[in-house]
C-alpha cells in the first residue's frame, strides 16, 4: 500500500523537495514533523533572509489591497531597496483583473495538484498571467525556470482549473504565460510562455512523478540524497538522518512560497 494518504496534496514545493531528497520529502509532507529547534535563539543568516523575503510578498500583497505598507519598510534597508526597485521598476503586467495569493487546486491522478499564486491576471482578451516575486540572490535563469517544478505545476492547475474561478469558458494553455520577477534583479523579468505542447509534455512529467512517488511502499524507499554534500550541511532534518549537529539552514525560495498567507480566492472542484 502507498504511503501518501488519499487526501495527499501534491505542489509545486514537495515535487521540488522529492527531487532534492526523497527522504525529506517523506520527513516534511508524508510525516510531517516539525524540524528540530535551532541550537541558537540568535538569529542566523538565513533566517532574516526568510524573514525579509515573506516581508516583501506582504508588501506587494497590502499594497494590492491598497493597504498602508511604510510601517514594514523600517525593517531593514534591503527590504527598502527591494521596494524602490519594485516601484521604480515594476515588472510590465497587463491591465484587467488582478487577483493576489490565489490558491487553486485540480484532480490529478486520484489525489489533488495544488498552486498557490502570487498574482493571477485575467485581462480582458482573455489572456491569463501567472507573476511569482522571486527574492533569491541568484540571478534568474530562463531554462532552469522553464523546467521548474513551479512553472509546471502552476500553468498546469491554471489551465485545467481556470474555468472554475469564475464559471466562464476555460483558458487555453496557449493563453497563458508565466512571470518571474526578482527584488535583487528588477530589469531581468523572465516571460515563459506556455502552449498546448508544453501542456502535454507537463501532464506526462506529472504522472511519471506522482506514480513514481506513490509506487514507494515503505520508509526505506524514500532514499536520502545521493547529492550529500549539496544538500545535507543545510538540511533542517539533518538529526533524524544522524548526519551531525542540528542543522538551521532552509532553501529560502522554498520557505517563502509555502507561507500561508490569507487567501483571497481557495478554489476546488
Ligand atoms: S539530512 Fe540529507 S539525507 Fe537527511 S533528509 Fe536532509 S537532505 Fe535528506
Amino acid at each position: 500500500m502507498s504511503l501518501i494518504p488519499d487526501q495527499f496534496q501534491f505542489s509545486q514545493s514537495c515535487l521540488t523537495l522529492f527531487d532534492q531528497c526523497p527522504r525529506k520529502f517523506y520527513l516534511r509532507d508524508v510525516k510531517k514533523l516539525a524540524w528540530p529547534a535551532p541550537v541558537t535563539h540568535q538569529l542566523t543568516e538565513q533566517d532574516a533572509k526568510i524573514r525579509r523575503g515573506q516581508a516583501f510578498h506582504q508588501l506587494v500583497y497590502q499594497e494590492a489591497l491598497g493597504l498602508e505598507v511604510s510601517p514594514l519598510l523600517q525593517q531593514d534597508e534591503k527590504l527598502k531597496q527591494w521596494w524602490v526597485n519594485y516601484t521604480v521598476t515594476p515588472p510590465d503586467l497587463p491591465a484587467g483583473e488582478h487577483l493576489s495569493e490565489v490558491e487553486l487546486s485540480v484532480p490529478f491522478e486520484g489525489y489533488r495538484l495544488t498552486a498557490k499564486y502570487d498574482r493571477l491576471i485575467f485581462t480582458p482578451s482573455g489572456e491569463a498571467v501567472i507573476v511569482d516575486w522571486k527574492t533569491s540572490e541568484s540571478p534568474p535563469k530562463y531554462n532552469q525556470l522553464k523546467e521548474s517544478w513551479q512553472t509546471a505545476v502552476y500553468c498546469y492547475v491554471l489551465a485545467e482549473g481556470s474555468q472554475h474561478l469564475y464559471g466562464e469558458t476555460a483558458i487555453s494553455p496557449a493563453q497563458i504565460s508565466f512571470v518571474y520577477w526578482y527584488a535583487e534583479y528588477p530589469a531581468q523579468p523572465v516571460v515563459i510562455a506556455y502552449h498546448e505542447t508544453f501542456h502535454q509534455h507537463v501532464k506526462a512529467k506529472l504522472q511519471n512523478a506522482i506514480q513514481k512517488i506513490t509506487q514507494l511502499r515503505t520508509e526505506a524507499d524514500f532514499t536520502k540524497t545521493e547529492k550529500k554534500d549539496k544538500e545535507c550541511p543545510q538540511c533542517q532534518y539533518r538529526s533524524y538522518c544522524r548526519q551531525g549537529e542540528v542543522g538551521h539552514g532552509i532553501d529560502v525560495e522554498d520557505d517563502i512560497e509555502t507561507i500561508d498567507f490569507i487567501a483571497l480566492a481557495e478554489i476546488e472542484f
